[in-house]
């Protein structure tokens, strides 16, 4: 802000610096320059072959991860799909993202299955009971993340990789809050409100879910400070930090406007149409149109503004 004021240009000349050091996602100088080099969205005619070489090689490894997901109960059929296709694209734009996209499903599937019957128990009441991942809810978590890695490969801007690593590691932070919230948090509380929240309902935060969600989101921060040349400790700070926001605003929207039902048998909360207790439940609060999906995918995109806005803020 300092350079800014004192004269107008430092701060332009900066982003190019940082630019010019990462040029893109994926990969080095190089490989950047094939991409503007056969200018491949534009005329459409000459086919990169590091890019058919890297989505087949994606092809074959997101076949073994989501097939294998899908054998262990953690991803639908439709679920499977979604997340090889991402699983392909990402890999096809860039090693690196291919990295972060597969630290941030394995690790967040590990978490998901890590005690499960317990954390099945304490949602009984609140939550649909499953643990396969839908395609709605992969695009969810995934969905942004996939987009600005396209974006940033097309563009070679960075604040685009930082953008996509925000994102990423918003689902991640969400994701290791929620499965960790739900077995330590025991008594969790409205983000808005404050006042006691029945567990597993959207919106409730608590002290070890908090953490695991920093912790969640600096696991992807890191990881990209490895696998992306030039990144920088400042970027890591900024990814951290966005991806943090990230998941407080998925607790915020999930307290303010997430779709919210009643049981009037047992007159508790719930997000399930069907009330364990077999009593159907009616919609009584929050945008009926606001579901757990879509504000999940809020909340990545909330990720990476959030990612660029801190990213800008501590560029040198
Ligand atoms: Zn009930």
């Amino acid at each position: 802000m300092r350079q800014r004021e004192s004269d107008g240009t430092p701060s332009k000349l900066s982003v190019r610096t940082v630019a010019d050091q990462l040029e893109c996602a994926c990969v080095s100088r190089g490989r950047r320059r094939e991409f503007s080099q056969y200018d491949y969205y534009r005329r459409g005619v000459t086919i990169d072959q590091a890019l058919i070489i890297r989505g087949l090689i994606g092809a074959v490894a997101a076949g073994i991860i989501t097939g294998w997901a899908r054998q262990r109960g953690s991803l639908t059929a439709s679920g499977q799909w979604a997340a090889f296709f991402m699983g392909v694209i990402v890999t096809a734009v860039g090693w690196p993202w291919a990295a972060l996209l597969i630290a941030f499903f394995l690790t967040s599937t590990a978490l998901t299955r890590w005690r499960a019957q317990e954390k099945l128990q304490y949602t009984r009441a609140t939550l649909p009971q499953s643990t396969e991942r839908t395609a709605t809810q992969v695009f969810a978590n995934g969905g942004a993340f996939m987009l600005l890695a396209v974006a940033s490969a097309q563009s070679g801007n960075f604040w685009w990789v930082l953008a996509g690593t925000g994102a990423l590691a918003a689902a991640s932070a969400d994701t290791w809050s929620t499965e960790i919230g739900t077995l330590f948090g025991a008594a969790p509380r409205s983000i808005l409100t404050w006042r006691p929240i029945t567990r597993g309902m959207s919106g409730g935060i608590s002290v070890p879910g908090t953490v695991a969600g920093l912790a969640g989101s600096l696991c992807i921060a890191a990881l990209a400070t490895f696998a992306i040349p030039g990144f920088g400790w400042r970027m890591t700070v900024a990814a951290t930090l966005g991806g943090f926001v990230g998941c407080l605003g998925d607790s915020a929207l999930g307290a303010g406007w997430q779709s919210r039902r009643w049981c009037d048998r047992c007159g508790e909360w719930t997000e399930r149409r069907v009330h364990p207790c077999g009593y159907r439940t009616a919609h009584r609060r929050g945008f009926v149109w606001m579901s757990n999906d879509l504000v999940n995918a809020l909340a990545t995109l909330i990720g990476a503004i959030a990612a660029v806005a801190v990213g800008r803020l501590l560029k040198p």
